[in-house]
């Protein structure tokens, strides 16, 4: 199968003029309210991806109640990454595939620069398998949020303009402003998350080491598991990608398992899927090239 396809450029010129707007750092200068603000909106959106796209549209690990459901499918898709059932089909497709010919976004197979970003710049890309993702189409909420996927970036980008000009306003002192924080808050930070989550695609399946010999290449990369509140334990996801917590051991990192359990404690989310002990404990430790 050869995967690149028709370019998307409805696709690919906000991507690209996404990156140009962080040039604006120039101009509009820095504070630490914006920062801040910045680092935050970073974090809820990884949350919100590596918590609700990924371990909960795509895998099922865990259960929660209709109304944090839209909110998490919400905060993931303010990322400007599609929608969640746009997201899930093609995750769900990655499990299947990984790192055979028909994976569309294998750095084995395809390399490094398609596995991060060209993919997803095709119009192949950009259609939805919906036979794998029934469970989610009853929900008419995230429909709604699949056909709108640019709308709560936009209100996104929109509150950041007035938060950075109500804060200007109210505490001059703070340096900071509407254009400010918009590009701080909106285009900085969704610029770090795309390549953040795109790391999972390639970095993940390149860089790192594997406990687990899984039929891809599929690795457990530390700081990848920081910068993205624990996806970075790739190899073990792909191990057992039913589990609600992806960092095994208790020195893998996975901030994103633990604000679940807090979730968990508030009665938002529960049964969290666990991962079984002998996986758990498993200390199997293989050479890429023997599993390849
Ligand atoms: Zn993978
Ligand atoms: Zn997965």
């Amino acid at each position: 199968m050869s995967l690149p396809g028709r370019v998307e450029w409805r696709r690919i010129v906000p991507f690209v003029l996404l990156h140009a707007a962080c040039l604006l750092v120039l101009v509009v200068g820095w504070s630490w309210i914006a920062v801040g603000v910045a680092a935050g909106a970073y974090f809820a959106r990884v949350f919100g991806l590596t918590a609700f796209y990924h371990r909960y549209f795509s895998h099922r690990a865990f259960k929660t109640s209709r109304t944090v459901q839209f909110l998490g499918a919400l905060l993931g898709s303010s990322a400007g990454q599609g929608g969640p059932i746009w997201w899930a089909a093609h995750h769900r497709h990655h499990h299947r595939t990984s790192d055979q010919p028909e994976d569309i976004h294998s750095p084995v197979q395809q390399g490094f620069l398609w596995s991060h970003l060209l993919w997803f710049m095709t119009r192949e890309a950009n259609g939805t398998n919906y036979r794998v993702v029934k469970d989610w189409l009853k929900f008419p909420e995230l429909r709604f949020l699949e056909r709108h996927d640019s709308l709560a970036p936009t209100l996104l980008a929109i509150g950041m303009f007035a938060l950075g000009a109500t804060i200007g306003q109210l505490w001059p002192d703070s340096g900071t402003s509407g254009l400010q924080m918009l590009v701080w808050g909106s285009f900085v930070s969704s610029v770090a998350l795309y390549h953040a989550t795109f790391g999972i695609n390639s970095l993940a399946h390149q860089f790192g080491s594997r406990r687990f010999a899984t039929k891809d290449d599929s690795r457990n990369n530390f700081w990848l598991a920081l910068v993205t509140f624990g996806e970075g334990w790739h190899n073990n996801h792909h191990y057992y990608p039913a589990s609600a917590r992806q960092g095994f051991r208790w020195w893998e990192i996975d901030v994103s398992y633990y604000l679940l359990i807090v979730l968990s404690w508030l009665g938002l989310v529960w049964d969290l899927k666990p991962a079984p002990a002998h996986v758990l404990a498993s200390s199997v430790r293989r050479p890429a090239k023997e599993a390849a």
